[in-house]
This record gives structure tokens, sequence and C-alpha cells, in this order.
């Protein structure tokens, strides 16, 4: 039985993915190993590192610009420490655009002083605040680019010549963006490439350096880079899955063809919230996230209608995260559009039933 997941992460990988994966678990290269049970010094296990850092530099059209790529692992959460523990010397500005952009606040407080440049959270982030002052002395700024539980997107990056840092753990890879304009950008595995276990972390290794404290072997950028992500034992099995992504997404057009993939999933699904007198829109119309479409039903007496409706044409995973209620159609890279089509065939069809 095929089922079209919504999940908002983890979540849905492309399927041949998933069966070269599965495949490699039981022998890796024709070598009668199994991935998960050869040296990580290895070179069928380098070369997949390799493979994986600079497929991930080419895709963001970031190869021979001075950046690093770096696959971690502690979650983007460990993201958000480690960023100011590497950056922050005395004061850095944040953008306050949802529950992951409150929690990276709270970690960076830690280690200096932290600008809330602007915020949402008046209006349960909704919406993403534009026309902010940047305090040009800023250590960096961070922004998160997707808020993934609100459903709201940055669309235009803030102009600012203070290094810019981005959690893009629910939209890298999805549309394209100048990414050179970043000195640092974060994302989990699990939301548009991999397995949870790893995270990409990309650097421009300029803005290493600057900071007088002594920084943890582990939590030290400079060490990962100079040891290739190799510093200690890598998380095999989710690097070796997130460069299949990748290189299933290079094969497939790179990130301008999955971005017209995308956009059109997305207006398929905006229309019918807009359209259908049953639904409304979370996110203000302009902020609305392109990878998490963040919606409620009008009246509360159809939600049991609707989530039958939805159990028996084998969609799973559309329920809102708890701080916002209602539902949340998470479209990664990998979703099709035959899927989106589904929920909204779904959506029209509760027009009948109620
Ligand atoms: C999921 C998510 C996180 C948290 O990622 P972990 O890998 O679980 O630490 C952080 N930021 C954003 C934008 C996310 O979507």
């Amino acid at each position: 039985m095929i089922k079209h997941n919504f999940s908002a992460g983890p979540s849905i990988l492309p399927k041949e993915v998933m069966k070269t994966a599965s495949d490699a678990i039981l022998e890796i290269n024709n070598s009668g190993l199994s991935l998960i049970e050869i040296s990580h010094r290895s070179k069928d296990f380098v070369d997949i590192m390799d493979n994986a850092t600079s497929t991930a530099l080419e895709l963001l059209d970031l190869q021979n610009k001075g950046y690093k790529a770096l696959f971690l692992q502690g979650g983007a959460s460990l993201q958000f420490l480690m960023t100011a523990y590497n950056l922050l010397e005395s004061k850095s500005g944040y953008l306050d655009t949802g529950s992951w952009s409150t929690k990276a606040i709270k970690e960076a407080k830690l280690f200096g002083d932290v600008i809330e440049v602007a915020s949402s959270k008046e209006k349960n982030f909704n919406y993403v605040p534009k026309n902010f002052n940047i305090d040009p002395d800023l250590d960096y700024l961070h922004i998160t680019t997707n808020n993934t539980i609100f459903g709201t997107q940055v669309k235009n990056i803030p102009e600012t010549k203070v290094p810019l840092v981005a959690d893009m753990s629910s939209d890298i890879f999805s549309k394209n963006i100048d990414f050179s304009k970043f000195s640092l950008i974060y994302a989990g595995a699990q939301k548009n490439m991999g397995p949870a276990g790893t995270t990409l972390v990309i650097i421009k290794e300029d803005v290493l350096g600057k900071v007088t404290r002594k920084i943890p072997s582990m939590l030290n950028y400079q060490i990962h880079i100079d040891k290739k992500s190799m510093f200690n034992t890598p998380p095999v099995f989710a690097v070796y899955t997130s460069m299949l992504t990748l290189e299933w997404l290079k094969k497939n057009g790179g990130i301008s063809a999955i971005e017209k993939k995308n956009s059109l999933k997305a207006n398929l699904i905006y229309n019918e919230i807009d359209s259908n007198e049953l639904f409304e829109g979370f996110a203000e119309i302009e902020d609305r996230s392109y990878m998490n479409a963040t919606f409620n039903l009008k009246n509360q007496e159809h939600k049991d209608i609707f989530n039958q409706m939805c159990l028996e044409a084998n969609i799973s995973g559309v329920n809102g995260h708890r701080s916002v209620g209602g539902y949340r159609a998470s479209i990664y890279n990998a979703m099709e559009i035959s899927s989106v089509n589904i929920l909204v065939e779904v959506m029209k069809e509760l027009k009948n039933k109620v």
C-alpha cells in the first residue's frame, strides 16, 4: 500500500534512494561487506563523504568560493549553540520567527549578547517580520529561512554586511537563492535530505577564528574542517543516504528543476485552501512556506470526517504541530505532485460530505 507521506520530519525521501540505501546495508560496492560494518577510514566510505560534501556544495553553487561542507551530529539543535560558540564574541542578532529560532536565541545567550532584531511572536509567528534595523556591529545575524512549524518562509534575505547565519533545516535544496550571501548554513538531514542523525553545515572559512574563547574539539568547526568531518566516527548511514538524495537531486536537474516542481505543489495546495470555503490558511499569504503548508478547518465539527477521509485516501502526517493546531502538509522535494493532488481532491470532496 502506498501512503502519501506529508510528515514534517523525519519525512519523505525518494523511493529509489530508499532502495539503494537498503541494499547498501546488505552490501556496499560489491565488497562483500555492509555499509555499516566497514571502517569509516576505508576508501569506500571516504569516497562517500567526499562525494556527499562536494555534491552539496555543487548544488548550492558554492564550489571554489571559500566554503566547506561538513556532516556533523547532534541535529540542528546542536548547531543552535555551536554557531554561537564559534562565532559570537560580543553581540549577535536573531530574527525570531518561530519555535526553532526561539531555541537558537536561548542557546546563543549563553555566549554573549543577543539582540532580537524583530519577532512575530505576538501573532503566534504567522508572518515574517520585515524592514527591521540591523546593527552593523553584530558578529552575525541569524535567521531561520523556513519555519517548519508555522508554515512561513523568508522570501527576501535581509540585506546586511554582517555575516549571515541560517538554519535552513526545512528548505535547503528546495529553491534557488544566492547561497553565497551566507557565511554559515546548517540543516538537519531529516527534512529534505536524508535520515535523522546528521546535520549538513556549510561554512565560509573566513568567518572562523574570530572568537577568543577556547572551543572544545567536538564543537569546533575548524577541527571538523581540518578532519574532513572525520574527527570522530561519522554517522555513516545518514551520510550515505544523504549523498544518495543529493545525487538524485542533481540527476533530476538540481535545485532549479525541483524549485519548479515545488512551486507547482505549493500553488496546488494553497489554491485549494483559498478557494475552498471550508478551509483557511494559517500564515500570511506573502510569507507562506513552499515546504510546509499550514491550514485549518473553519468549522471544527468537520474534523472527524476530514480525518477519516484522509485516512481512507492513505494520506499520512497532515496533523498540525501542537502549537498551531489544524493541519500541516509538508511537501518536501521527494513529494510527488500526484500525492498533493490526492490531498487537494480530498479537500474538495469534503464539500460533498458536510
Ligand atoms: C526540525 C528543525 C530543527 C530541529 O532539528 P533537530 O535535528 O531535531 O535538532 C531546527 N530547525 C528547523 C527549522 C527545523 O525544521
